[in-house]
């Protein structure tokens, strides 16, 4: 991989933050979006901007075109068998909160289960403990060892509490951990449990192919795979959907209204319920064009690279805690010092233009299992450098130095 030139794709990064040369790496939280992302969004508002779907005007058929387009090409991304199982939404979060008010609104009742994991984004716990409290079930959790990987010896046990979903992250973003989904999916199914896939961290690092995982819903956003904020997608096998009540209600999602009744349009139509987010759609396509391009498998084993570089070098600064030391790990590396704030480092590595994050990672329960109230996160991209490794490195180091003197 010729990082140097990948570097020359995103502009963002040629710049100094705090009169430094910018180190990003937070990269869990967004990526930075590639020239060809950024053209492609300004190109459609050049050429082709209009309202899709409806319209007999060639703008409005080019949208439509160029939308659909896309739709088939997230499709063969995730290897998908049709079209029509890959719904549009703002992003995981989104796509979690159809699921819920869809799927669980009319399979889920009283006395029933959710099962989640101890290592799940807010955004994989909140809509089903509120969804558990109205409907009067539980909400079940996996638990996690030392090491951050998913505690797995009650998992069979937890299976047969009336679950009716098992809803799991592939990778955490807290710790890393690359959760074992083929396994979890296997056993929930031989339950006849479907199981819905947060793939928010895992889709821009991993090959994904949904036909061959057998999971039933999966789920991820746009921003974290160098796609525009804003889009994200849900997949689900064509039998799940068709089962499900639409999610909102109002235009495109309608075939025919009578002030009496509606009858609602077919998949995924039903699902995407006024005008879509076009230019999002189409840099999602650009940025998956683009990841494939460099290929995910180099992509993954670049940033393996870099995570077994830099777990090494902190590893050599005393008092060092990592959270997440799984034998499976994404480029995702958490940790604190006794006694330092997390916060503390996130600002001092920032004066010397350093972009880490810091706090609760939008997961507190797992906060509360590992005992701390934050971690320092660094998460890698393709487009991160030994040197920057390097540099931030030192940057924890002085860190550390200024806040024990
Ligand atoms: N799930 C995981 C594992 C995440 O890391 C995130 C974001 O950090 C989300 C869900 C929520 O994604 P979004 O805010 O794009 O909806």
């Amino acid at each position: 991989m010729n990082v140097t030139s990948i570097r020359n794709d995103f502009p963002i990064l040629n710049q100094t933050i705090n009169g430094k040369p910018l180190i990003y790496l937070d990269n869990a939280a967004t990526t930075q979006k590639p020239q060809v992302v950024i053209d492609r969004i300004s190109d459609y508002y050049k050429t082709i901007n209009s309202n899709v779907h409806r319209g007999v005007h060639t703008l409005s058929q080019r949208a439509t075109e160029a939308m659909e387009n896309a739709r088939i090409t997230v499709q063969k991304f995730i290897n998908a068998k049709e079209h029509r199982e890959i719904v549009f939404t703002k992003g995981t979060t989104e796509s979690i909160n159809l699921v819920a008010q869809t799927f669980a609104q009319q399979f889920l009742n009283e006395g029933d289960s959710i099962l989640i994991s101890a290592v799940e984004h807010h955004a994989n716990i909140v809509p089903w403990q509120q969804l558990c409290k109205q409907k009067k079930a539980n909400l079940l959790v996996i638990p996690i060892l030392e090491n951050g990987e998913l505690d797995l010896s009650n998992v069979d046990e937890l299976l047969s509490k009336n679950v009716t979903l098992l809803a799991i992250s592939h990778i955490s973003n807290v710790l890393g951990t690359i959760n074992p989904i083929e396994l979890l999916i296997e056993k929930a199914h031989k339950k006849n449990i479907p199981v819905l896939i947060d793939a928010a961290q895992s889709v821009a690092h991993e090959t994904i192919d949904v036909q061959k995982l057998d999971c039933d819903f999966l789920v991820f956003s746009g921003h974290k795979m160098y796609a525009p904020m804003g889009i994200g997608v849900l997949y689900g096998k064509t039998d799940w959907l068709n089962k499900l009540p639409p999610y909102q209600f109002g235009g495109e999602m309608i075939l025919e209204v009578r002030f009496e009744e509606t009858i609602f349009n077919e998949l995924p139509f039903k699902f995407e319920t006024g005008t879509p987010n076009v230019e999002g759609i189409l840099g999602l396509e650009t940025a998956i064009h683009y990841l494939q391009k460099i290929g995910l498998k180099q992509i993954a084993e670049y940033e393996h690279k870099l995570l077994t570089y830099a777990t090494q070098k902190l590893n050599e600064l005393s008092g060092i805690i990592f959270h997440g030391i799984a034998k499976h790990k994404s480029a995702v590396l958490s940790f604190n010092f006794q006694g330092i704030h997390n916060s503390d480092i996130g600002a001092i590595l920032d004066q010397l233009g350093i972009a880490v994050r810091t706090g609760h990672h939008c997961a507190q329960p797992l906060m509360e299992n590992l005992c701390v109230p934050g971690t320092v996160r660094a998460s890698f991209a393709f487009y991160n450098t030994k040197e920057e490794i390097d540099m931030f490195i030192e940057g924890v180091k002085m860190a550390k130095k200024m806040l024990t003197m």
